[in-house]
Parts: C-alpha cells; sequence; structure tokens
C-alpha cells in the first residue's frame, strides 16, 4: 500500500467542477489502493481577491492579519473538496496547516516550516479517510497563522511528502509538466520527461512560473522524488530528482523568459572602493531583491554599476539609491530603462560541454536581436534583451538547440 501526495494548485480547484474533477481522482486513487494525502490551494484568484479587499481597506495592512485573511483562501477549497468527496460517497477530512502539525517560523507571510507532527494525518489516514491539507500556511509557536510566500502550497507538499516518507509525490497543474519552452511563446515547445532539482530551480527562479522555487530547494535538501503534471488528463509529467548521468548528455534542456524586468545604473561613482557595498547596503535595507549586478571602471576613473530588478521594484530602488549617491561622489547619476526581459538558457550539461554560450549569442545576433546585461552559473546562462525581442530570442535559441527534437 503507497502513501501518495498530490498537490493540486489554484486552477485544478478553480470551479466546483475542477474541484469534483478532483474529488474523483482522489478517490480513484485511494481504491487503487493506496493512502492519500492531498494538499490544496486556495481556488484561482481568491489569494489576488483577499488581498486586494485588505488594500481597500489600507494601503499597509499588518502582516499579522494578511496572514488570517488569506489563509481563508485555502479554508474553503479544502472544506468545499471534502464536501464533494462525501457527495460521491467517499471519505475524507480537510486539515488547516496546524491541524495537520505544520509548525512554522520566520516573519508573517514569509513564514518557513520548521517542522512537522503529521500525527492527526496518520490518525485519519487510518480510519480511511483521503486527508486533505490546505496548503500556504502554518502555524508559529505562538499560534499566530503563517503564510508561506506566494505559490506556498507547493512548498507545503513537498515539506508534507519529505515528513510522512511518501512513496510518491505528485504536483497536479494545467498543464503537463515542465517544457522545453512556454509552449505559447515557442509552439515546438517540447514536455522534459525528466529534470535534476538543479535545473528546475534555475528554471523555476528564472521565469519558469510552473514551480515555487523555494519548494524544489526543499525537494533536493531531503531528496523528494516528485512529478509534475496536468490534473485534466493522465498523461506522464516531468519527474524531478537528483542529476544522473543521462541528464549531462543534453546540454540545454530548457528555456526561460522573465518579463517586466528593469535596469538600473548609478554611474560617475568617484566615491572609495566600497562603493558597492553602499550601493547594494541601500537596497537591502529596503528589502529589494536585485537580479544580476554588473559594474566596471571607465577610463577616467569613474566606476558604474548596474543592476537588473523586477519592474514592480524599480520605484523603491529608486528612492532607496537617492539616499547614499551624495556617497559616492559630486557625479554619482542614476539612469534607469524599464521595457526589458530576461531570457535564461538551462542545461546541467553545460558543465562539462563547452561553446554553448557561444551558441546561445550567435543564434540570437543571427536573429538580429541586442543583448544586454549577462549573468551565469555553472548550468544557467542568462541575458537581458529588449521585451519586444524577447519571444523572437527564445525561438532563435529554442531551434539553435534543436529542443524541438525532445531528449
Ligand atoms: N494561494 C496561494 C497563492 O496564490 C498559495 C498557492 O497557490 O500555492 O499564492
Ligand atoms: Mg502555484
Amino acid at each position: 500500500m503507497a502513501l501518495v501526495v498530490q498537490k493540486y494548485g489554484g486552477s485544478s480547484v478553480g470551479t466546483i467542477d475542477r474541484i469534483r474533477n478532483v474529488a474523483g481522482r482522489l478517490m480513484d486513487t485511494q481504491r487503487e489502493g493506496n493512502r492519500v494525502i492531498a494538499v490544496i490551494s486556495a481556488m484561482s484568484g481568491v489569494t489576488d481577491q483577499l488581498i486586494g479587499l485588505a488594500h481597500q481597506v489600507m494601503e499597509n495592512p499588518p502582516e499579522r492579519e494578511l496572514d488570517m485573511l488569506v489563509s481563508t483562501g485555502e479554508q474553503q477549497s479544502v472544506a468545499l473538496l471534502c464536501m464533494a468527496i462525501a457527495e460521491m460517497g467517499g471519505k475524507a477530512i480537510s486539515l488547516t496547516g496546524a491541524q495537520a502539525g505544520i509548525c512554522t517560523y520566520g516573519s508573517h507571510t514569509r513564514g518557513r516550516i520548521g517542522s512537522i507532527s503529521p500525527g492527526k494525518i496518520f490518525e485519519a489516514l487510518n480510519e480511511g479517510h483521503i486527508v486533505v491539507c490546505a496548503g500556504f500556511q502554518g502555524v508559529a509557536e505562538d499560534g499566530d497563522i503563517h503564510t508561506l510566500g506566494r505559490g506556498g502550497s507547493d512548498l507545503s507538499a513537498i515539506a508534507l511528502a519529505a515528513a510522512v516518507k511518501a512513496d510518491i509525490c505528485r504536483i497536479y497543474t494545467d498543464v503537463d509538466g515542465v517544457y522545453t519552452c512556454d509552449p505559447r511563446v515557442v509552439r515546438e515547445a517540447r514536455k522534459i520527461p525528466c529534470l535534476s532539482y538543479e535545473e528546475m530551480l534555475e528554471m523555476a527562479s528564472s521565469g519558469s512560473k510552473v514551480m515555487q522555487a523555494r519548494s524544489v530547494e526543499l525537494a533536493k535538501k531531503y531528496g523528494v522524488v516528485f512529478e509534475v503534471r496536468n490534473s485534466m488528463n493522465n498523461n506522464s509529467g516531468t519527474i524531478v530528482q537528483e542529476e544522473n548521468s543521462a541528464m549531462e548528455s543534453l546540454t540545454v534542456r530548457g528555456i526561460s523568459i522573465e518579463r517586466n524586468q528593469a535596469r538600473v545604473t548609478v554611474s560617475g561613482i568617484t566615491a572609495p572602493v566600497a562603493y558597492t557595498a553602499i550601493i547594494l547596503t541601500a537596497l537591502a535595507e529596503a528589502e529589494i531583491n536585485i537580479d544580476m549586478i554588473v559594474a566596471n571602471t571607465a577610463h577616467d576613473g569613474r566606476a558604474r554599476q548596474s543592476f537588473t530588478m523586477n519592474m514592480s521594484e524599480l520605484g523603491a530602488a529608486q528612492a532607496a539609491l537617492k539616499g547614499v549617491l551624495p556617497m559616492l561622489g559630486p557625479e554619482a547619476r542614476l539612469e534607469t530603462e524599464a521595457g526589458l526581459a530576461k531570457l535564461s538558457v538551462v542545461g546541467v550539461g553545460m558543465r562539462s560541454n563547452s561553446g554553448v554560450a557561444a551558441t546561445v549569442f550567435r543564434a540570437l545576433a543571427d536573429a538580429g536581436i541586442v543583448t544586454g546585461m549577462i549573468a551565469t552559473s555553472e548550468i544557467r546562462i542568462s541575458t537581458t534583451v529588449e521585451a519586444a525581442d524577447v519571444e523572437r530570442a527564445a525561438r532563435a535559441v529554442h531551434a539553435a538547440f534543436h529542443l524541438e527534437q525532445g531528449s
């Protein structure tokens, strides 16, 4: 008898019909002789709606109250799902994060899972229930509700799978798995049958929206093998696991796109060597997440430093940097550029194959695409391009690596 964790995202439970579909799938899985734990997101749009309501009341709602509010989205969906199972003659019980024993620490709206005590889950399984846990939430030591950051139900599912030592962990969503590129952008994109944790992590953090990046990190840490699948069919999905030699033979596995990028440049820096520390500290204190960093010294001894970030952070970044400009020299200036996108090419095979970057930039040049800032990791090459060019860029690079041929 296998112990199975299945996670269903917001779109998979977005309507009552879809909730019935998930109820049926969970009951089928149980009928096949498995013990079943489900982790469920709020119905699609509900979390955003709740956050919207909060902001109608006040501009900066207290984060404790935000957690109290948005965690109700998942409580709605788990209760509705258990009702749908009951209506179909099955036996299910819904649990909040606290009832499921998910203990968190850290700050409100960005809680972290510290430990899981699955006693109640096992009790309910032993009584023959399908156990339906609210994703995205846990309880702090002081009894307060924490949410786990946007997309946090993925994290709940992976953490639960690790804690109960599940035999199978499946993340159900509205696509068949992870693709070589977004099929809405590259029509020839293909489903990738198997990815390493690191590749999945690089893809998730460079714009492939299939899964929350933190949840992939956690899966890697605890060795949770999981499969991303479609909740509307029975096609096989993408299995994510430890790297193996078959993966290495393919240099490039996938291409991610991230839109809404902006660049900030501080130029005319004549301040002491510590200028990078001054700039980064100002941004860190304002809690701004920056992505790429490029620094260089011009021939006249003045330095420039550029960063990229999400468009939504641009205003705050400008404000934070204006405050430290005087420390960087009398002529230090800020320039900003919006309307950028980031293209990332990912694959563990890059480690052992040379010439990957050359192929990327040759393909982009041949397509007449101007590239900007470049950043790399061992298994990723990213470049900024004009937002208007990013789809063409993705198609050019996809073709250059023959990703349409599959693996
Ligand atoms: N409902 C939460 C969100 O929209 C968590 C999740 O869906 O994973 O971010
Ligand atoms: Mg999600």
